[in-house]
């Protein structure tokens, strides 16, 4: 069967990535997190204080943005990709709340952006790939054969986040994860390169009352009509 590419965007904690990386393990397909690899340009500028106080240093973060490679390898044990910076895996790194709040700033940025898109696209080459981020179907793909754009409410969103955040053993706060979930919504839909948004062809979904198994069975209902066309 011909391999397509498959673009699924949304807001933050919608549940897209649990979506995506089901449908990419059921047909066989790379699955690949964008935010992730945002979230790790963020990680980085953490640790080597390339931010502070909100204040980016982007003069910096500008020259290194070529020596951070971000790579994804399937844990032998759970079956799931785990985000590596440089080699080193990050997967429960990138998912703390000092990165959550400052994730968004940093994925404003032009060069930023740039660098990602690039490793995005040569990730999708030879298609058979399941991405989800913001500007998949409207920037990285906008040619994908099959764009999904997830919604859902702030708050049901911000209670999958903590439920997720608790059941890792983390610590949560759910007004801290409301706050940032608005805050994020907002950059990312008022920032100037690739704003979130729907792309024309996209099927929108709007999941906060559907469960995880009927969020499956939709999904794969519009991959076999898009590759049985
Ligand atoms: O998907 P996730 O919430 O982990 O993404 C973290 C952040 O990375 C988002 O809030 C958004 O600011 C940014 N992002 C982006 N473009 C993407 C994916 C994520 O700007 N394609």
């Amino acid at each position: 069967m011909k391999k397509i590419v498959i673009a699924i965007d949304g807001f933050s904690s919608c549940g897209k990535s649990t979506m995506a990386k089901d449908l990419a393990k059921k047909i066989g397909y790379i699955y690949i997190d964008s935010g992730a690899m945002y979230r790790a340009v963020t990680l980085y500028s953490i640790e080597n204080k390339l931010i502070n106080n909100e204040q980016i240093n982007i003069t910096e973060l500008k020259q290194r943005i070529k020596d951070i490679h971000i790579s994804f390898l399937i844990d032998p044990t759970t079956q799931q990709p785990n985000t590596r910076l440089n080699g080193i895996n990050v997967e429960n790194k990138i998912r703390s709340m000092d990165v959550s709040s400052k994730v968004s700033p940093i994925s404003t940025l032009d060069f930023v952006r740039e660098a990602m898109v690039k490793q995005q696209q040569a990730m999708g080459k030879a298609k058979g790939i399941v991405m989800d981020g913001r500007d998949i179907g409207t920037t990285v793909f906008p040619d994908a054969e099959l764009k999904i754009y997830v919604t859902a409410s702030a708050e049901i969103r911000a209670q999958r986040r903590y439920d997720e955040l608790k059941n890792k053993g983390l610590n949560a706060s759910f007004e801290e994860i409301i706050k940032n979930v608005r805050e994020r919504d907002f950059i990312d839909q008022n920032r100037e390169i690739s704003p979130l948004r729907k792309a024309d062809d996209a099927i929108l979904l709007d999941n906060s009352k559907m469960t995880i198994q009927q969020q499956q069975v939709w999904l794969i209902e519009q991959f076999n009509k898009v590759t049985k066309e």
